[in-house]
Order: C-alpha cells, then structure tokens, then sequence
C-alpha cells in the first residue's frame, strides 16, 4: 500500500521544460525542419519572454490559461502557417516589420532592390522613388530611412496590406514621408503630379506562374496572399506593363528597379527590346546564383 502510495500522482501540471519537448516533438513530426529552435521562438513569444529566458526558466508550471495560448501556437505552425505569422515579425534591412496573411512575407534576396535604389539615388539628394507594390511596406520604409532626402510614393492594389504598410512606417518614424496611394501599379498616380518626375521606380511584383504556384511549399501556398505571388500564367505579365506605364512617370535617365523569379531575365529583355523609349541597364544575381534583379533606363534622348 505505502509503496503503492508514493507514486507521485499526475497533478496535470506541466512545466515550461515537458512543453518544449512536446512542442519540438510536434513541429518535427508536422515536418518542419528547424523544430527544436523554432519551438524556443514560438513559446517565448507566447510567454513574452527573451528565448534565454525560455531555456532557463524550464521549471516553472505554466498555468492552464499559458498552456492553452502557447499551445494554440505550436498547432498553427504544425499546421505549416509561416512562422513569421505567428511571431507577426520578419526582420529586413536591420529592421522589424509587422506582417500579417494581408503581406507577402519580406524575403533576404528582396534586399537587393534597396542595395540598387540607393546606388543609383545619393544620401542628399532630393530624389523621387515610387515603391510599387509595397506590401508590408519593406522596401519604401527602408528607402525612405536610407535616403532622408527623398520623397516616396508607395502603392498596391491592397488596402489591408497599405494599413500594414503604414504601421511599419510609422514604427520606424517615416510615415510622414511617404505617400501611400492604393491602386494598380502606377494607374492611381495621376494626381500626384509625377509626369516625367520620377528618379526610380521600384517594384517587386507578383512573378510566379500559374503553374509553379501549385509547386510551392504549404507556408506560402496555403498562407500567403495569393495576389501577391501569382504574375499571370507567364509570371512576368506584371513587369511588361508596369514597363509600359512607367514611361509617362520617369524623368529621362530615370529606372525601373524589379525584382523577376529565375529565369525570367530573357523573357523581360525580350519585352525590353519592343520599348523604343527604355534600355536593359543590369542584370543581378542573388545569393544563391539566381536571376533576382533587373534594372532598366529610360534612354536620355
Ligand atoms: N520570392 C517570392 C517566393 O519565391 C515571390 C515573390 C513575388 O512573387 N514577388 O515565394
């Protein structure tokens, strides 16, 4: 009886250390493949804690209501929502932006285009540079901080997603020095006033083919605005005509800075070449050896 006795008894308690080990059994069996670092992040950002505080603090019994939310969290990511959606963050160009399922989550090899706008467009100069397409707004905001001289614009067709792209300004103080406007590409800037003006323009447009969205990991394909991904069946349908509107907008000598997906370059160099009045400038290549950027110049004459 006694032996029988001492048995400690299940409370139901459990502690910070038994749910991380649940919560990196879980990811891993949902097939994620950082599950035992992402666990950390995911709990600590359920409990608002410094993930040190996670791998220290493993002791503690975490109340049923702690349970509950954190446990939430671990069956979303399980369910291959992106973690960035989760932690409702995603840090680009040594900044944290807000997102949510409204934006297209801000990728490394998208930071190209802020490394080339602010090559061509000097920290005094009073440059103009429309961001089309902004989404969260990563690219406008970390040009408009770059580069405190110059005006910006900034569109999308989305009005949820300028509501996060204005929060992500204003988080890091430049709101008052962008001007949002919604709308098609550049079809809803008429009354800014930008004829013949603009120094670039900037954009990363949706690019990926009807086809190759169906390929694409369940994070993006299941969670990430559909909008802001799918060009058209070719991908590249958006390039062609934010070429063809851009004419009007950049002042001679001005250029279209965007972002295309591997192995669009020939097909854009091939609209290029039916533009009299613009010429191939620059082809760059991401990290990972992939065609990412194309700049073209509208010609002087
Ligand atoms: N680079 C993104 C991806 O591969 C696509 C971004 C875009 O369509 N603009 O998911």
């Amino acid at each position: 009886m006694d032996a029988v006795a001492s048995i400690p008894q299940s409370t139901g308690e459990v502690t910070l250390g038994e749910l991380i080990a649940e919560a990196r059994r879980l990811l891993a069996q949902g097939g994620i493949e950082s599950a035992e670092q992402e666990a950390l992040w995911i709990l600590a950002h359920a409990f608002r804690l410094p993930t040190h505080h996670v791998i220290t603090d493993q002791d503690r019994v975490l109340s049923p209501s702690e349970l509950a939310v954190a446990r939430g969290l671990i069956a979303r990511r399980v369910g291959r929502e992106p973690l960035q959606y989760i932690l409702g963050t995603q840090e680009f160009c040594g900044l944290e932006f807000e997102v949510s399922p409204a934006v297209l989550i801000p990728r490394p090899e998208t930071e190209l285009l802020v490394e080339y706008v602010t090559q061509r467009i000097s920290a005094e100069r009073r440059a103009t540079i429309v961001d089309v397409c902004t989404g969260s707004g990563c690219i406008a905001v970390a040009i408009a901080r770059l580069r405190p001289h110059a005006r910006v614009i900034a569109t999308d067709l989305s009005g949820p997603s300028l509501h996060v792209a204005r929060r992500n300004a204003t988080r890091h103080r430049v709101d008052e020095r962008i001007t949002w406007v919604e709308g098609d590409l550049l079809g809803s800037l008429a009354e800014q006033g930008l004829e013949g003006q603009v120094d670039v323009i900037v954009s990363n447009p949706p690019y990926i083919s009807e086809a190759d969205w169906a390929t694409l990991q369940p994070e993006v394909k299941l969670f990430e605005p559909r909008v802001a991904l799918v060009g058209g069946a070719q991908g590249t349908e958006l390039h062609e005509r934010l070429l063809q509107e851009a004419f009007h907008y950049l002042a001679p000598g001005g250029a279209v800075i965007m972002e295309i997906g591997a192995g669009q370059a020939r097909g854009i160099r091939g609209i290029i070449e039916q533009m009299p009045w613009c010429k191939f400038h620059r082809l760059v290549y991401d990290e990972a050896g992939l065609e990412r950027v194309v700049i073209v110049e509208r010609v002087r004459a």
